[in-house]
């Protein structure tokens, strides 16, 4: 008998390089990156750049690493910066915010992952008596909420508050490409309204590596010296960034399948019976809520289906280019039972 396959759904950052890539890497020009001298990182910086519409980029190890340095850019200590409840950049970023650059979230309610912009402009402050509001900062998609895309006019209603408040705007967009797809639009008409946007590379666009951090030639030269701060100076980075670029390239290709993959896996858990919100199932995550989640999911993975168990209650799939129809066809078997 033949080894049951792996069907590992517990991230999108799961997947290995393909060829192409393994291809990209061996061959890529490189430079000391820390002097600006590496060829294909300033590529790739230039590249995200100019698809994202903003005019300089800078590649680092990880999103954590662009979403805090994009704070501590934008902020000055004592500072809130206003973020959904959620956020990644609070919870999944180890207190980073606070720890490196002196600031507080203060969360907006967000049901489905979506902030409503009146309250965003209730959260800003200015008076003396409180910690004055540094930075708005949104999630699209937003991971903890379940793939959830932000619609055109929240977006729209809280930049227009950031105006009316003097106050910079950040995108999360660690899937920026995920919510492009599900909205059918090009990735810069989201990006557009942001100062600042924070794009991973090896989430599902499936680069093993990096994230790239964009925004005006000032904020970047700024950036440039927090990257190197928090330690985030690689040198010689061209292989990491020629595997980006072919994400950059191809991966997007891939995401609508993902999306349409992360659906049925929904359908099916529904019709197992788990409580699934269908309406949170936007892009390529799914969340089930299911008692007793870490004993169910390891019943799953005896089986072959890797997914996390992300609280008490809480069982998170994420479908992504390694998984294709027959590997998707045997997850729905396994939850379904069969
Ligand atoms: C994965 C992710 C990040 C970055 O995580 P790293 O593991 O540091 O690369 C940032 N924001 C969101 C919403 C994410 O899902």
């Amino acid at each position: 008998m033949s080894t049951p396959t792996r069907i590992d759904l517990r991230s999108d950052t799961v997947t290995t390089p393909t060829p192409h890539m393994r291809a990209a890497m061996a061959e890529a020009l490189v430079g000391d990156d820390v002097y600006g001298e590496d060829p294909t990182v300033n590529e790739l910086q230039q590249e995200t750049a100019a698809l994202l519409g903003f005019e300089a980029g800078l590649f680092m190890p990880s999103g954590t690493m662009t979403n805090q340095v994009a704070i501590a850019v934008h902020t000055q200590r004592g500072q809130e910066v206003i973020c959904a409840e959620g956020s990644h950049i609070y919870e999944w970023e180890l207190g980073m915010m606070a720890t490196f650059s002196g600031v507080v979230p203060r969360f907006v309610p967000a049901p489905v992952g979506v902030p409503d912009p009146a309250q965003v402009r209730r959260a800003v402050r200015h008076s003396i008596h409180q910690s004055p509001t540094g930075l708005i900062a949104l999630e699209n998609t937003h991971n903890k909420a379940g793939g959830t895309v932000l619609p055109h006019e929240v977006i729209v209603g809280i930049r227009e508050v950031a105006d009316a408040e003097g106050l910079p705007l950040h995108l999360d967009g660690a899937r920026l490409m995920n919510a492009a797809a599900a909205q059918n639009v090009p990735a810069r008409q989201i990006a557009r309204y942001f100062d600042s946007v924070s794009l991973c590379l090896s989430k599902g666009l499936g680069a093993p590596v990096g994230s790239v951090l964009v925004g005006s030639k000032r904020f970047i030269a700024s950036a440039h010296r927090y990257r190197k701060m928090m330690g985030g100076g690689m040198r010689q980075a061209g292989t990491l960034a020629a595997a980006g670029l072919i994400a950059l390239r191809e991966g997007p290709a891939n995401l609508p399948g993902d999306h349409r993959r992360a659906r049925e896996l929904a359908e099916t858990l529904v019709q197992a019976g788990y409580d699934v919100d269908l309406s949170t199932v936007q892009t390529n995550i799914v969340y089930a809520t299911i008692q007793d989640a870490q004993a169910k999911v390891e019943g799953w993975a005896a089986q072959g289906l890797l997914a996390s168990a992300l609280d008490i209650d809480r069982v998170r799939f994420v479908l992504h280019y390694q998984i294709d129809d027959a590997m998707l066809q045997r997850a729905k078997e396994i939850v379904a039972g069969m």
